[in-house]
């Protein structure tokens, strides 16, 4: 059941079953389907079954059983692909082309070719500006929890 139905977000159109899709897992919360162009075969989609643009939308009663399954899942693909190992991805807004939230997990073997592929990493200046950085995270982060 989605409590909040987007009928122009494609997700929320697979999770009322408008839309087909090659479904994984699903619970009263959450559901899990293939990506439909993987970067890997067993690309899965985990999504609340609410309508939630962002994880920062996510009620705070979904963040454990949605971390909670991300970790089912997780497994369940390694076990099912005979994976060495998984990335987990989600995009917030930027890079973002279906604005319901879906956590990417994807299976991973070593020389997969997917290695700096989309991560290009760069250095910071100098010591500085690195503690500038760290000290507005820690800030902001300091506010959040009072
Ligand atoms: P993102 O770019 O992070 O928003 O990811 C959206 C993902 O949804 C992409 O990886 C798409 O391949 C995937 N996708 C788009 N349409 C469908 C669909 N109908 N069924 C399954 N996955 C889809
Ligand atoms: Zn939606």
């Amino acid at each position: 059941m989605n409590r909040n139905p987007d009928p122009d977000c494609l997700f929320c159109r697979i999770i009322s079953q408008e839309v087909a899709a090659a479904r994984v897992y699903e619970d009263a919360d959450l559901i899990a389907f293939l990506d439909i162009r993987p970067l890997f075969p067993g690309h899965v989609l985990l999504c609340p079954r609410m309508h939630c643009p962002t994880l920062l939308d996510l009620p705070h009663e979904l963040v454990g059983p949605m971390f909670s399954k991300a970790q089912l899942l997780t497994k369940a693909v390694e076990l099912a692909l005979e994976a060495e190992g998984t990335f987990l991805a989600i995009n917030n807004r930027i890079s973002q082309t279906v604005p319901h939230l879906h956590l990417h997990i994807v299976p991973r073997r070593r020389k997969d070719g997917l290695k700096g592929f989309f991560w290009p990493r760069a250095k910071y200046q100098d010591a500085a500006a690195m503690e500038a950085v760290r000290a507005a995270i820690e800030q902001q982060a300091r506010k959040l929890t009072g």
